[in-house]
């Protein structure tokens, strides 16, 4: 399948039945799996053998989902989640505990920033932020002696910069650590982040991948590509052995391509168990299949829309990085130059209030804590996802007071549009 192109992956990765078997993914809802002698069964606890046990730590369902994606993205090993938090987590905690540091991005998902300012903290690891837009100095001056892993996000959910892949990827590398990439918003139809140097790709299935508010989902994508053995005093969790897995020593036994998902496995979704369930999985098959269909008409809406608004005399400013106007066009031109995704934030005359007077006056697009659906959905982040943080937290996210997030669905653009203009009309 790898030889094939993105919308052929899309439709027939991985699975291809054999004679007679089903032509859609089965859906193998069990949570044990059998055996003729505890030795058979010894070997897959031993890592000996690849197989089923237990559907905490892997099931074939799931698996087959991550491989298609892991075809998508062009990486080596993948292993779906049970939401996006928990790809984020499991990708960061697997190389950086009590005691690490990691360099992000500030202009990152609200979701994502608690989680790693507020509970890993509590944990012990530490994280500076910096603006996806720093200088090569400024991002230099944040690593430090115990810094094991970089994280930015494509296309920043909502701020919609743009992540300069390069840039973050030499960086990391020149320290000798992973660029972590969370790819949700533009997803592998449109940018795909290892072709540009990152080592590890992150996504919330539950946005574009599933596509129609279905099932919630996460999913990790290792490139493969990282040298963990020559930076082996600061991986010691993937180059020395693991105690707590009969002393198996992940980068020998596995290799550059599967070390970091085996661990990721057998180490953190053994023992914390956000897994995906089987069902979930099949229907973000579902949506993985259409895909690269939709990805296409979410960025023609979207950039339609963004068009209207820049023009429209109500709207103090529009932010989409398809637009000649954006500081993100052009490196949204050169990493996803087949578009970018389906989301456009703006500022509406008149601040807070008219932005709610404007939400409340729409008619097809719904008020939802949501983006990336098939259903255009719209947000004012700063009265929800992003109350928890103070205004100087909310700009260096990117995410200033009056912002309102408009997330395109597959309608047509000209009844969104009118939509719109009713609504602003009313603002
Ligand atoms: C939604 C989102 C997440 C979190 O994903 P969930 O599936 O809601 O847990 C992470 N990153 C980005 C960019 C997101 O948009």
């Amino acid at each position: 399948m790898s030889d094939y192109r993105i919308e052929t992956k899309c439709v027939q990765g991985g699975y291809t039945p054999g004679n007679g078997e089903p032509r859609q993914i089965p859906i193998i809802q069990s949570t044990t799996f059998k055996y003729a002698t505890g030795e058979d069964m010894g070997r897959l606890f031993d890592l000996e053998a690849s197989g089923y046990f237990y559907s905490r730590l892997q099931n074939p369902t799931c698996d087959m989902v991550a491989a298609k994606i892991c075809e998508m993205e062009g990486g080596s090993a993948a292993m779906l989640t049970s939401s996006g938090q928990a790809a984020s987590f499991y990708a960061v905690f697997n190389i950086a505990s009590c005691g690490d540091h990691v360099v992000a991005s500030s202009a990152i998902y609200g979701g994502t920033y608690n989680l790693f300012s507020v509970t890993m903290k509590k944990m012990g690891l530490d994280f500076t932020f910096v603006s996806p837009d720093c200088s090569e100095e400024e991002l230099e001056a944040a690593f430090r002696p115990n810094t094991k892993a970089v994280f930015g996000e494509t296309i920043a959910n909502p701020a919609l910069t743009v992540l300069d892949i390069e840039k973050f990827a030499r960086a990391a590398h020149a320290h000798g650590v992973p660029l972590i990439v969370d790819n949700t918003f533009a997803t592998p139809v449109n940018c795909r982040p290892f072709e540009w140097g990152a080592d590890i790709v992150t996504h919330s299935t539950t946005k574009y991948m599933d596509g129609h508010g279905a099932s919630l989902g996460g999913c990790i994508v290792d490139s493969g590509k990282f040298d963990w053995l020559a930076h082996a005093d600061r991986f010691p969790g993937l180059c020395t052995p693991d105690d707590s897995y009969h002393g198996v020593t992940y980068a020998e036994k596995f290799g550059l391509g599967g070390a970091f998902i085996t661990k990721a496995t057998a180490q953190l979704m053994r023992d914390f168990g956000s897994m995906a369930s089987p069902v979930s999985a099949y229907l973000l098959n579902l949506g993985l299949e259409s895909l690269h269909v939709r990805m296409p008409r979410h960025c023609e809406n979207a950039q339609a829309v963004a068009e209207f608004l820049e023009k429209h005399g109500k709207v103090a400013w529009v932010n989409y990085p398809g637009l000649p106007s954006s500081p993100y066009y052009g490196l949204a031109k050169k990493y996803m130059p087949g578009g970018t995704c389906g989301v456009v934030s703006f500022g509406i005359r008149g601040g807070r209030e008219a932005a709610s007077r404007f939400m409340a006056a729409l008619k097809l697009a719904a008020i939802e804590t949501h983006v990336a659906d098939a259903r255009t959905c719209c947000l004012h982040p700063a009265s929800t996802t992003h109350r928890q943080m103070n205004d100087e937290e909310l700009a260096a996210a990117g995410v200033p007071g009056d912002l309102v997030r408009f997330s395109c669905g597959l309608e047509s653009k000209e009844d969104l549009i009118a939509d719109i203009a009713q609504a602003l009309e009313r603002a």
